[in-house]
């Protein structure tokens, strides 16, 4: 079966390859010399070349040592959700800068206002949108947000922001003090006071020894929290709706009642940050929308535009919005925040119509279809392979957590877990796998392909993967 968005790509390869520069040498060159690479350690580029990227059509990617690749983790990190080579937006891009490429964002833009208003009837119950770039500067406006709510409206009592073991929410000083992966925060520091770190609710991972329901265990253990700190303490609590990073954690049963309640219960703001689930990941426009939920603050960034330009989204409600209406005798009380590229145009422009794909190409429904069979192929890849712990995943969003031994769940070294996905990169399929370089996050593989995935894909992974767990020796 070949999935609608596909159709779109075939014939253009052809075309594509004798349009090919022929400097490709140099740019691996310069790359080597010059380019300081994300999240890697650069030794080992002494003795190879460095992966550089030259095109990309649907799910295939091409290097510049004429390498080709199947993507099964949208551009490496939850990005390209409607997939490489999408003309339709580099067009609708294009007219846009052509017509204004920018404005401050203390002003307004078409394209701006069009997509808040396309996004917000996808997102009952929220009404303001606020832009700038990345997920991190997303989730930065909400701290601040809510400080200043804090500020204005409790006498600077209700500053606090809880964040949970395992969630990931940017790379800036101020997101890394709401970090859950120890690892990635550790030499950065000192860190700005009132983060405070609650349990992860991966059930895989339980450690309180009962059999309890977890969902309940979970929200329990986070009350606990919120009393020893003091409820009037507590502005805030930020959460993936699906952690991502550490380790595709799903939420057990009823756990996310359990949190809304303790929220409502203690006037506490919940910040769902969907800058992975965000725009279809999941099968449903938002992460938040699987579990019932209403939230007082959204952040999204990377499926808003899958990667066609930057732009990010902090998303709230009419209430939090007149916290920050002007009052007569508080000059200072509107949000006193500015990001300069939250005014550029191609992002808003180029996430109008990565939506207006979306909708026309049924992926959400082909996102539900597709996952589904992608969940079945693991399960049965784990029947098959003791080394796979569990398998989670919604949507296209999907997680294997690999262990050495199934009752101990001892997680497999990072070695075995390299070893896994560079066999799946030779027979040409990109699989990742969770915080690289972070001990006790990084032994589950993921598997997140754009959502216009179709079977024959889907397979073509799941091989990939079961003939890399047949190579590898513990
Ligand atoms: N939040 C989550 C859940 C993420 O996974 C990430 C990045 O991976 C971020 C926030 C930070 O986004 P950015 O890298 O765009 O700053």
């Amino acid at each position: 079966q070949i999935s609608p968005g596909i159709k779109d790509f075939e014939g253009i390869f052809s075309t594509m390859k004798s349009n090919w520069p022929e400097n490709w040498d140099t740019a691996v060159a310069a790359d080597r010399a010059h380019v300081w690479h994300h999240m890697t350690q650069h030794k080992p580029y002494e003795t190879t070349d460095p992966t550089v990227m030259v095109e990309g059509r649907g799910l295939r990617l091409w290097d510049a040592a004429g390498n080709e690749y199947l993507d099964a983790l949208s551009g490496g990190v939850w990005t390209v959700n409607v997939g490489y080579g999408r003309k339709s937006i580099a067009d609708a891009v294009r007219d846009q800068l052509i017509k204004l490429n920018y404005f401050a964002g203390s002003g307004g833009t078409v394209p701006g206002a069009i997509f808040a208003q396309k996004l917000l009837e996808k997102m009952p119950g929220l009404s303001r949108v606020y832009y700038s770039n990345s997920g991190s500067e997303a989730n930065e406006k909400v701290f601040k947000m809510v400080r200043q709510i804090s500020a204005q409206h409790y006498g600077g009592r209700k500053s606090k922001i809880l964040y949970r073991d395992r969630d990931y929410h940017g790379t800036t000083i101020g997101a890394l003090a709401a970090c859950g992966q120890q690892q990635r925060a550790e030499s950065y520091g000192p860190f700005p006071d009132g983060f405070v770190e609650i349990p992860h609710c991966l059930e895989y991972r339980r450690t309180d020894g009962t059999d309890a329901p977890f969902g309940e265990v979970a929200a329990r253990q986070i009350e606990e929290i919120i009393l020893r700190e003091g409820p009037d303490t507590i502005g805030a609590m930020c959460l993936e709706p699906i952690t991502a990073g550490g380790g595709v954690v799903l939420p057990p049963e009823g756990y996310w009642d359990n949190i809304q309640a303790l929220c409502r219960k203690y006037d506490i703001l919940l910040h769902i940050d969907e800058v992975v689930c965000g725009v279809g990941r999941t099968g449903t426009w938002f992460g938040y929308q699987n579990y019932g939920i209403q939230p007082d603050f959204v952040t999204m960034a990377k499926g808003v535009a899958s990667g066609y330009a930057a732009i990010s989204c902090t998303v709230t409600t009419e209430a939090v919005f007149d916290k920050f209406r002007m009052a007569p005798d508080d000059p200072m009380s509107f949000f006193r925040d500015i990001s300069t590229f939250g005014g550029c145009t191609a992002g808003p422009a180029a996430a109008i119509e990565n939506m207006r794909i979306i909708e026309e190409e049924n992926l959400l429904t082909n996102t539900l279809e597709e996952g589904a069979y992608l969940g079945e192929k693991l399960a049965a890849l784990q029947d098959e392979f003791s080394i796979i712990g569990q398998v989670r995943g919604k949507g296209l969003f999907w997680g294997a957590e690999l262990v050495t031994d199934r009752i101990t769940k001892e997680p497999v070294p990072e070695v075995i877990m390299k070893q896994i996905i560079a066999s799946c990169r030779k027979q040409g399929v990109l699989v990742g796998m969770t915080n690289r370089s972070l001990p006790g996050f990084n032994n589950t593989l993921c598997l997140s392909p754009a959502l216009i995935v179709g079977k024959a894909d889907i397979d073509e992974i799941v091989n990939a993967i079961g003939v890399a767990l047949r190579d590898v020796k513990i």
